[in-house]
């Protein structure tokens, strides 16, 4: 059980795994208003930089859950070198199904709702480890416009355009799960820019060095058509964010 090899070559050095800067995960650590001591629950939480920053910054306690063994240790060691590891730790699973044995006050899954089969599947994995009166996370793509085609849906790692909503749509759907979106902070052209094209050095520089690894193939043909494709599609089309709800 682990996260197929080429994400973490894509993504090696990436603290953060989502279109977010540190700048914005901060704003919205700051934006939460976080008691002191708040338990938090981040399924699919990468590399930790959430947990970690926050256990810094708000002196917050929590877990975190992944698959991938890769980026759990990366998330042990960025706890370690926050000087926060007895505030979080990180567990390497699966999160599909993941419930705390305590209610937290913060659950989160940014940028990974598959793993509840969808937003809705999310939302209501969170709910399970929520105390009543605690902030909910969801991290998810929307569209930025009308998706002409099937192509660009594919292109936005989309099966189709149904995958994801429209911004006003998307709020509207925690509206109807029965949930208050009480803050959110969104992704930009920029940010997205530093999530996705720090990929190509990445990828660049990874290939430099294995140039007969078995996936040589597959990242050179990534590199040579992937930076476009971003510029024409995903970069026009896709807008991300994370939002913060309250159960009504
Ligand atoms: N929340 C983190 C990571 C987002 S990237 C951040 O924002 O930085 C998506 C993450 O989902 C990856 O770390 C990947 O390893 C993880 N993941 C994918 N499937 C998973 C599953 N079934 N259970 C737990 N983690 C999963």
């Amino acid at each position: 059980m682990d996260l197929p090899r080429i994400f973490s070559i894509r993504e090696s050095s990436h603290r953060i795994h989502n279109p977010f800067t540190p700048d914005k995960l901060a704003a919205l650590g700051q934006a939460l208003h976080l008691a002191p001591g708040t338990r938090a629950l981040d399924l699919a939480s990468g590399s930790g930089e959430m947990l970690c920053t926050w256990a810094r910054d708000h002196r917050i306690t929590g877990t975190g859950v992944d698959i991938s063994t890769v980026f759990t240790e990366s998330a042990r060691g960025r706890a370690a070198e926050l000087g926060v590891a007895d505030q979080v730790s990180f567990v390497h699973g699966d999160a599909s199904g993941f419930v705390s044995d305590e209610p937290v006050g913060l659950a989160a899954c940014v940028g990974a709702t598959w793993i509840g089969g969808g937003v809705a599947g999310t939302v209501e994995l969170l709910s399970r480890s929520l105390r009543p009166g605690g902030l909910m996370l969801i991290g998810e793509p929307y569209w930025r416009r009308d998706v002409p085609d099937q192509e660009t849906a594919e292109a936005c790692h989309a099966g189709g355009k149904d995958d994801f909503l429209e911004l006003p749509e998307l709020i509207e759907q925690f509206g109807g799960l029965g949930y208050d979106v009480a803050e959110m902070v969104l992704a930009d052209q920029d940010s997205w820019d530093r999530y996705q094209a720090a990929q190509w050095l990445n990828l660049r520089r990874w290939l430099d060095g294995h140039p007969d690894d078995e996936l040589a193939a597959e990242v050179r043909a990534e590199l040579t058509t992937g930076p476009a494709r971003y510029a024409r599609y995903q970069r026009a089309f896709l807008g991300w964010g994370v939002f913060a709800l309250m159960r009504r």
